[in-house]
């Protein structure tokens, strides 16, 4: 494992981090995780010295926490650092930043955690819940008693927005943000990454496969990339090649998912790729916005909806088929049409997207295609 300094942290972290929201499910809708199987995948990860678990108050229905717990039992605390995120959506006034944290540390089972993060911060959350209820004091101080070593944020939300919050304060470390070969231009995008890493901030990458798109892009974008490597292997590159970037995040949902990234990550080395690499990530970037997919990563910030909408499978069969990775939606999602006729559009799914997706009229625009 190869390892980097995470800005103003001063820790030393493993350029590959296991995201603890895509972690292998018992299949029904409960999606309940199957904590054998991935207690051993990612002890198995942090054995072959991966050191940063990355977990939030919502991930997995609100038990990826309580799955952290048990992954750094028999010894593990001491061999990853642990990331948390407040839930900025839950904080309805000042007192209730210290009431989460706390639920955070009992479902943890823990007395501190090393990275603490506001998750997901866009223009709203940062005036209408970070503002006005003070949480920045409110972090200080429970950093102050040792339960919080490290303060950082994840963000969703546009370029100048993410240079007033990294403006607004200096004592943020480190940052998430999301980051592939297509989100170039996107959100903080490259030039918030060399913003915040100028700033000292240490930088961690999410969406890393673009919600798993760049796994197994289309043939068009397979075609622009040079076939030495897998499209996986060449999308963590094109990151790991960055020296602003510390780590990336990777939601590993299988111990073969887990392999291949352990070898690729045995490999990163800043500023390793050659200018001709660097020119194929245009023509692939090139390629794939001519998909005109819908920017779903299946976070499932959204979930559930209230009505019974299945919103990231809608969006996913759509971009399955509009890819080109098969021909019938009948075969991955039969009730596509009556699932999406159960919207009533109350807007509660749209106002949770970190893509803000105009999810509402996204669905009715999927439901006019098949
Ligand atoms: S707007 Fe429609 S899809 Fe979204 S939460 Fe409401 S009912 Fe569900
Ligand atoms: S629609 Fe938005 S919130 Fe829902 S899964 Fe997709 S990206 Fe996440």
């Amino acid at each position: 494992m190869k390892y980097r300094i995470l800005g103003k942290t001063g820790e030393k972290v493993s350029v590959l981090g296991f995201g603890c929201m895509r972690l292998p499910t018992f299949n029904g809708e409960d999606g309940q995780i199957d904590i054998e199987q991935s207690v051993e995948m990612v002890r198995h990860a942090i054995d072959n010295g991966v050191n940063y678990l990355d977990t939030a108050f919502f991930y997995h229905s609100g038990n990826s926490e309580k799955f952290v717990a048990k992954v750094i039992k028999d010894g593990y605390r001491e061999k990853a650092f642990i990331a948390t995120k407040l839930p900025l959506g839950n904080v309805n006034c000042e007192e209730d930043v210290e009431k989460l944290f706390n639920e955070q540390l009992d479902k943890l089972e823990t007395d501190y955690v090393d990275f603490y993060l506001l998750h997901a911060v866009n223009n709203d959350s940062w005036e209408n819940r970070v503002l006005k209820f003070n949480i920045i004091p409110k972090i200080e101080k429970l950093k102050a008693q040792g339960k919080i070593r490290h303060f950082g944020f994840s963000f969703h939300d546009d370029l100048e927005v993410f240079k007033k919050v990294i403006d607004s304060y200096d004592g943020f470390e480190f940052c998430q943000i999301q980051l592939n070969y297509i989100d170039t231009d996107y959100q903080a995008g490259t030039e918030g990454l060399e913003y915040a890493a100028s700033k000292g901030l240490g930088v961690i990458i999410m969406e890393p496969l673009l919600g798993g798109k760049l796994a197994s892009p289309a043939q068009s974008v397979c075609d622009a990339l040079d076939k030495s490597k897998t499209p996986v292997e060449w999308a963590f590159d094109f990151l790991w090649n960055k020296k602003e970037i510390s780590m990336l995040l990777s939601g590993m949902g299988s111990m073969q998912m887990l392999t291949d990234n352990l070898g690729y990550a045995d490999k990163a080395e800043v500023g390793m790729l050659t200018e001709n690499e660097t020119e194929m990530f245009i023509n692939a970037k090139k390629a794939f916005d001519k998909l005109t997919l819908i920017p779903c990563t299946g976070c499932e910030y959204c979930m559930p909806c209230p009505e019974g909408v299945l919103i990231p499978k809608v969006f996913s069969a759509y971009n399955t088929i509009t890819s080109g990775g098969r021909r019938f939606v009948k075969e991955i999602f039969p009730d596509i049409e009556e699932n999406t006729l159960l919207c009533k559009k109350c807007g509660k799914c749209e106002k949770a997207c970190p893509q803000h997706i105009g999810i509402i009229d996204m669905l009715r625009q999927v439901r006019n295609k098949f």
